[in-house]
């Protein structure tokens, strides 16, 4: 989608957002057993799972990819939903119960875009990409004309000037240079935060447009050979994607919190918070070279300067640029599968299981390939429903659509059906795109275990050691060099000790949004990645099935690979006895994150410091260059006391709390699970509400939607992830009041988790 994700990206999201969690202390034998298993039970699901493994082949999914991948199917194309009936066929011949669930959501499609520099070098973008040779879907028909869903209508012309990567940091170095985008058209390069956030600043400071670039320093050449000799990005690929602001709500524009269903009230499109009011254009660096050669005004800073040849300007331009984009803002279908097979003893307990279907154009890698691995496992388990066997609780398997622009066809079902879903499901497990490499895992911690003893049972198609450790070499490897973030050495250092390996915190990028952060599902992000060229292609064209099987999985072994890790937790998580949770890995993982903020007070204060020092010392005016205009920095708030001592309270009692749950989950193992049918259907019940204890129904500061107190998606990073928002945002925004005030709420949230947490305990300490 907006928010799928690319490695590269989600690497340096979760470097620069601070995504180690507490893990890795030495193995100890309780650590070894199957969680939420005794030793009989844990022999039948390995069996289960084996027997689950042999019916996973590699053609299946090559075949899915390629025939799902065979024309464009963004939204409202007639292959998207031909893509929908031919699943629902499938999961019927499987033995689910699958039906399609259609909402009409705002989906504005172009109906006229148009881009030009007026002036005496008059350049007209093509605003196209070109068939590429050994590309067979390069030229069909079908698609969309490359553009930012979205963003306003427009037909504006203007000065422009160059804005970086169009992130907050930027306006202050254009206003220390006396540079103003009032009135004018800005252009930014893709990267360095969240493709949604260029044109909402943008429009903030008074632009009354926004182009968006990709340039070949971030996803083209100066990465590797372009396409197609290479899988970065070529000269005419344009990356497609949202700029809905989704840090407000996902979903349909017009309903939100509430499911778009027929006769639901919907907002006017001049009342959707999420809109953009300017004109957004998305180009490729074959189209932004003669705008950028047409800037004039100061040399851009050294870090704003990109890999083409020619000197980068801030601008403002000499000649003006004219830029249209006409939209057609009518509703369209979105078409979400969805497929049930009963529990046989714990119906009411669901295993939700998701990954999209649409595409931007061709789309085999976001989201085929992710979503060939969800069919695989559905299925493998219809295989299994043919030998005999029953889920004990009960599965959902769904195929989104309407991700790309916004997490449609997941936000509006979740909406639909809040009640259920909060009584019923206990895990929501999402995939996206998928390649070779490790395992990317994302979520929430009390699943860490969970994901490190799976990871550690299936074995890595290239080096055939097992996922897990893989992992762990790449994690010591990638934080053992010194330039590596503080976070990677964090993490490497963990990963040395042998134990578990840490998941990472999710902000948002995917489907898996409304689940854990709107409601508070438990909830886990899969797939494999770090090896190929994805970045290259992301959201253009050339996302295809010739592309995919050359530089992302050319025999589709990291499909299977996929298939099981994420298959095997659903089957773990349907049939153990206790749910394999550890809320003592969410405590320490608190722990970390609430001593991350305790750093960033302090860190932010030294910085203040110096900049007032080096203010009153005018050290900003005696070092410039007197002959180009460079103002000092406008001069920083002073940071106060922060008060975190009420986080540091809940979070070492619920240290307590979370030992004495891993206590009498650890006699109740040991004891072989010797529980009533009636306390089992309990403990569970409890113990899949668990996450929902880390939610409050007002929410976060002015993004109500967003009730997760712990993960959430950052205001200024879009997919990037911000722990304990209500307080590090408000710290970063230097909103000291709030920071105070929040560091009270989020300890209010943290003491009713952990009441229900003790609750929980005692229920197991009774079972005995
Ligand atoms: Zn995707």
């Amino acid at each position: 989608m907006p928010l799928t994700k690319i490695r590269l990206l989600l690497t340096l999201a979760c470097a620069m957002a601070a995504c180690v969690a507490a893990a890795g202390s030495s193995p100890t034998p309780d650590d070894r057993a199957m969680l939420g298993f005794t030793p009989a039970s844990a022999t039948a699901q390995l069996s289960l799972e084996q027997r689950f493994d042999a019916q996973l082949n590699l053609a299946d999914q090559r075949e899915w990819v390629k025939q799902m991948s065979s024309e464009p199917n963004q939204v409202g194309s007639p292959h998207d939903k031909a893509n929908a009936e031919f699943m629902l066929k499938k999961f019927r011949e499987w033995g689910w119960d699958a039906h399609i669930e259609t909402f009409d959501v705002l989906y504005p499609t172009p109906q006229k875009v148009a881009l030009e520099l007026l002036g005496p070098h008059p350049f007209t973008a093509t605003l196209h990409e070109p068939p590429i040779p050994g590309d067979a879907s390069s030229g069909l028909p079908g698609a969309l004309p490359p553009y930012n869903v979205y963003g306003g209508d427009g037909d504006v012309t203007a000065e422009l000037v160059y804005a970086n990567y169009g992130m907050p940091d930027d306006y202050k170095e254009l206003a220390r240079r006396g540079i103003d985008v009032r009135g004018k058209i800005v252009i930014t390069r893709y990267g360095g935060g969240w493709r949604g956030l260029k044109p909402k600043l943008a429009q903030e400071h008074g632009a009354i447009g926004c182009l968006i670039y990709s340039d070949p320093h971030e996803d083209g050449y100066a990465r590797g050979d372009s396409y197609p000799k290479g899988g970065w990005r070529p000269a005419e690929g344009v990356q497609r994607g949202s700029v809905a602001d989704m840090q407000q709500y996902p979903g349909d524009p017009l309903t939100p919190g509430v499911g778009s269903t027929p006769g639901t009230k919907r907002l006017t499109i001049k009342d959707a918070k999420t809109l953009l009011k300017i004109p957004v254009l998305p180009i490729s660096y074959a189209d932004a070279t003669a705008l950028l050669q047409s800037l004039g005004g100061p040399v851009a800073p050294a870090n704003w300067r990109g890999s083409l040849p020619l000197t980068y300007h801030v601008g403002p331009s000499s000649a003006k640029v004219h830029m249209t984009v006409l939209s057609d803002w009518s509703r369209k279908p979105i078409y979400d599968v969805i497929a049930k097979i009963k529990g046989a003893t714990a119906p009411d307990q669901w295993i939700i299981r998701g990954n999209h279907h649409d595409g931007w154009v061709f789309g085999a890698w976001d989201p085929l390939a992710g979503n060939a691995a969800l069919l695989a496992e559905a299925k493998a388990i219809g295989g299994l429903l043919k030998q005999g066997w029953r889920p004990q609780r009960t599965l959902v398997y769904a195929s989104w659509d309407g991700e790309e622009p916004g997490l449609l066809g997941s936000t509006e079902w979740v909406e639909t059906h809040a009640k259920e879903l909060k009584a019923k499901a206990v895990l929501y497990v999402n995939s996206d795109t998928n390649g070779r490499g490790f395992l990317g895992a994302g979520g929430s911690h009390s699943l860490q275990h969970l994901v490190n003893q799976v990871a550690d049972d299936v074995t890595d198609p290239e080096t055939r050691v097992s996922v897990r450790e893989r992992l762990r070499a790449h994690m010591m490897i990638e934080g053992g060099n010194e330039h590596a973030s503080p976070e990677a050495k964090a993490i490497a250092k963990v990963a040395a000790a042998g134990g578990d390996l840490p998941i990472e915190a999710l902000g948002s990028g995917s489907d898996y949004s409304s689940f854990l952060e709107h409601l508070g599902i438990a909830s886990l992000d899969l797939g494999f990645g770090g090896e190929d060229d994805n970045a290259g292609i992301y959201h253009s064209r050339y996302d295809s099935f010739d592309h995919f099987i050359r530089f992302g999985d050319p025999t589709f072994e990291y499909g299977v690979a996929l298939a099981k890790v994420a298959g095997h937790i659903v089957l773990r998580s349907a049939d153990a006895n206790l749910l394999p949770m550890r809320f003592g890995d969410f405590s320490s993982t608190l722990d970390r994150y609430v001593g991350e903020l305790h750093k960033l007070v302090d860190s932010t204060r030294k910085a203040t410091a110096r900049q007032h020092r080096l203010l009153d010392m005018h050290a900003y005016t005696l070092d410039a260059d007197p002959t180009r205009a460079l103002a000092p920095p406008a001069r920083e708030s002073d940071v106060p006391t922060i008060n975190l001592a009420p986080l540091d309270k809940a979070a070492s009692e619920l240290k307590q709390s979370a030992q004495a749950f891993q206590a009498a989950y650890a006699r109740s193992a040991a004891a072989g699970f010797k529980l009533t049918a009636v306390q089992q259907r309990q403990i569970n019940q409890q113990m899949g509400r668990m996450e929902q204890a880390l939610t409050d129904t007002d929410g976060l500061p002015d993004r109500p939607w967003f009730k997760h107190f712990i993960y959430a998606p950052g205001m200024l990073t879009g997919y990037g992830v911000k722990t304990i928002p209500g307080v590090r945002e408000a710290i970063e925004g230097r909103r000291w009041d709030e920071a105070d005030r929040y560091a009270v709420i989020t300890a209010k949230v943290l003491d009713g988790y952990r009441a229900q947490l003790d609750r929980l305990t005692a229920l197991l300490n009774q079972a005995g």
